[in-house]
């Protein structure tokens, strides 16, 4: 009698697809292990084994093909990562196949595993402690009574917010929670946004935990991420694994805790490719599917969490004070406009924030410098008509890179030769207007001759070890001025650093976007908090347009409350998150026109379901984006109502759509919770 399998392929399939197992594999084919199948005449895949049966699923199963090969030494995919992954492909709209891709390290599917080669020194598996396992630092009493805050919370609900200000020594009560954890045999899982996993933490964490805690990074090869990946599945695995969020997909056997560190931070989103997935909601979905308790730290929340945390959804634990009595930063505004009307403003750097950076140089203590945009200046401009150069491929006008004497495109990349005149007048005057990072650079050079200045950007960090090198040097104190985007507001901690300078705090505030305002003030609050670490009070110059503006205020002030009180009351008026939820349904093609009748189509199909649910279709802000042009629906749906049957229809509208072959080739993928 034959036995069939159901294979679950890395590719965007409804579903999965059947073969034969052949009587040589009978013995290696299991639940969840991995086999090598033909698709179509040609293409071999690894694929993972779903289902067992043996009844052919129908009338065609003497036609099925064979199962090619099989890793006889067991599963690799446990059950409770593939009820995972179906939930995941439900709630966010793709196919499982499309999970499983981003699920397994690339050695995993691939149909020949390379063999690991001998791992070095210098690509360790394990966290080696320089100085081996460190006990841990007493906690202070406010430390202390988080940490019990937190475990009674625990008591009577699955996820606790950990509602710290910066500097408060969270990673301390991390780690005592950790080892209570370790100490009655369960796993932990901490996730970190990508930009925040440096070596300060993965010392700090290694230096107590050494041996048992394992780290998985993107920028780690792909063998060493499948190596960490078989240890997970082995009899031996790490207890504590410290990753970014796709360390979700990792196998556990005894997950009893995920920590979600910085929750407010966006990168936990993955925007491309599908799954479209939020690493935070899913770290939660994951722990409550295997019986774990949830951490969420910050010291800025971000709206959802914070409403769940005040409706009693989720525990609730505050940390007021900074650990070891440090004071937080006290924050002065510069009113750029004024400056700018009383022509102070001779650099992008204010007057008052010069004399605060050559007082702190002059005592020896560090300063950080935010401009959150890199490049040389935003925009090159011809002096007599004002053309502005556009990217070939997106919507948007290209950034000059000095260094490299290029025009970028920051969407897709691709940069181009700056012209020598204007292509629409022939004026061969071209003015750059705004500054990046870059420009800032040059200026602080300029003004501060003396200081070491470092900066750090997308463009400074391309190369793997830059990021680590750059805040190392900064830590040891050979650099004295730091600029960058916002790569420095990442909960880095620094003892000498007595000034941050923030140059432009409205840039972030002009994005449409109706999230804008609460990205600015977790970026402006985030990077404040650099300021005044050990021993002295820091100084934070904030120079904006608006002063007047509430917002300001509330980060003055450090007044999350306020802040959040006035966020909500708008959310409200304008049915926004987390007052309902979003899905976005992206629709691209290359031709402008099928775009939009596609989504005209697509809406016309979806209205009688969703009336004034549905907006659009409309052009985002960014109308073309690598030579797609794109069209957005934006569906509302009540807090309160299941999605399911909002999935359904939204699916079955898309099968409608696509299956016309006028709209065969156009691109449709849906976007639940976009940020
Ligand atoms: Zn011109
Ligand atoms: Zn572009």
């Amino acid at each position: 009698m034959s036995r069939y399998a159901e294979v679950l392929l890395p590719l965007a399939l409804h579903g999965t697809l059947t073969y034969r197992v052949p009587e040589a594999l009978a013995e290696s084919v299991c639940l969840g292990g991995r086999v090598t199948v033909q698709v179509g005449k040609k293409k071999l895949y690894a694929g993972i084994v779903t289902g067992l049966s043996d009844t052919s699923p129908s009338a065609v199963g003497d036609t099925l093909k064979d199962i090619l090969d099989a890793e006889p030494s067991g599963p690799i995919v446990t059950q409770a990562q593939l009820d995972f992954w179906h939930w995941m492909a439900g709630y966010y709209m793709c196919t499982p196949g499309e999970v499983m891709k981003a699920a397994l390290p690339a050695a995993l599917k691939h149909t020949t595993e390379a063999t690991p080669k001998r791992r070095t020194a210098r690509d360790p598996l394990t966290f080696t402690s320089k100085s081996a396992p460190t006990p841990r630092r007493p906690l202070s009493e406010a430390q202390q009574q988080a940490a019990d805050g937190i475990k009674k919370a625990w008591a009577e609900k699955d996820v606790c917010l950990l509602h710290g200000v910066t500097s408060s020594g969270k990673t301390e009560i991390y780690i005592s929670l950790i080892s209570d954890v370790l100490a009655q045999g369960g796993q932990v899982l901490y996730l970190l946004p990508e930009i925040a996993l440096t070596t300060q933490i993965t010392d700090r964490l290694g230096s107590v935990f050494g041996q048992q805690m394992g780290v998985y990074h993107s920028r780690f090869t792909d063998t060493r991420r499948a190596a960490l990946y078989r240890k997970q599945i082995s009899d031996t695995p790490y207890t504590l694994v410290l990753g970014v969020r796709s360390a979700l997909f990792l196998p556990f056997h005894n997950l009893r805790l995920v920590i979600v560190d910085e929750e407010h931070e966006t990168s936990y989103k993955q925007q491309d490719p599908a799954p479209r997935y939020h690493a935070r909601d899913a770290a939660i979905m994951l722990a409550r599917s295997s019986g774990a308790k949830v951490l969420l730290g910050t010291a800025t929340p971000c709206l959802e969490t914070y409403q769940h945390a005040l409706s009693g959804k989720y525990g609730l634990v505050e940390l007021k004070e900074r650990f070891g009595g440090v004071s937080l930063p006290e924050i002065v505004v510069e009113d750029v406009k004024e400056l700018r009307r009383k022509k102070l403003m001779k650099t992008p750097l204010s007057p008052r924030l010069i004399d605060e950076v050559r007082e702190a140089l002059a005592r020896s203590e560090q300063v950080i410098l935010f401009q959150n945009r890199r490049g040389y200046s935003p925009v090159l401009s011809c002096r007599s008509c004002g053309w502005t150069p556009q990217c070939t491929a997106c919507d948007v006008s290209l950034t000059y890179h000095r260094q490299a004497d290029r025009l970028v495109c920051h969407y897709c990349g691709a940069s181009h030769p700056v012209p020598k005149q204007c292509p629409q007048c022939g004026d061969t005057e071209l003015r750059d207007i705004g500054y990046g990072t870059e420009r800032i650079e040059e200026t602080v050079h300029t003004l501060f001759p003396t200081a070491r200045i470092a900066r750090m950007d997308l463009d400074t960090t391309r190369a793997a070890s830059a990021y680590t090198d750059i805040l190392n040097a900064f830590g040891r104190g050979d650099t004295d001025i730091l600029i960058g985007t916002q790569m420095v507001t990442k909960g880095l901690d620094f003892d000498r650093v007595s000034v941050v300078g923030i140059l432009n705090a409205d840039q972030s505030l002009s994005v449409p976007d109706f999230r804008a305002a609460e990205r600015t003030f977790h970026m402006l609050s985030q990077v404040a908090g650099r300021a005044g670490r050990r021993g002295r009070r820091g100084l934070v110059v904030l120079q904006t347009m608006s002063p007047t503006l509430p917002l300001i205020a509330q980060v003055v002030k450090g007044d999350y409350a306020a802040f959040f009180g006035t966020q909500m009351a708008e959310r409200r008026r304008f049915a926004y998150p987390p007052e309902v939820r979003i899905i976005n349904i992206h629709i691209k093609h290359r031709d402008d026109r099928l775009a939009e009748e596609a989504a005209r189509t697509l809406a016309a199909m979806l209205r009688p379901h969703f009336a004034d649910g549905l907006l659009g279709p409309y052009k985002p802000a960014v109308g073309r984006v690598q030579r797609l042009f794109i069209r957005r629906l934006t569906l509302k749906v009540s807090a309160a109502l299941s999605v399911n049957g909002v999935r359904r229809t939204l699916h079955a509208a898309h099968d409608r759509l696509v299956g016309q072959p006028a709209f065969r080739s156009v691109q449709i993928y849906f976007d639940a919770d976009p940020l």
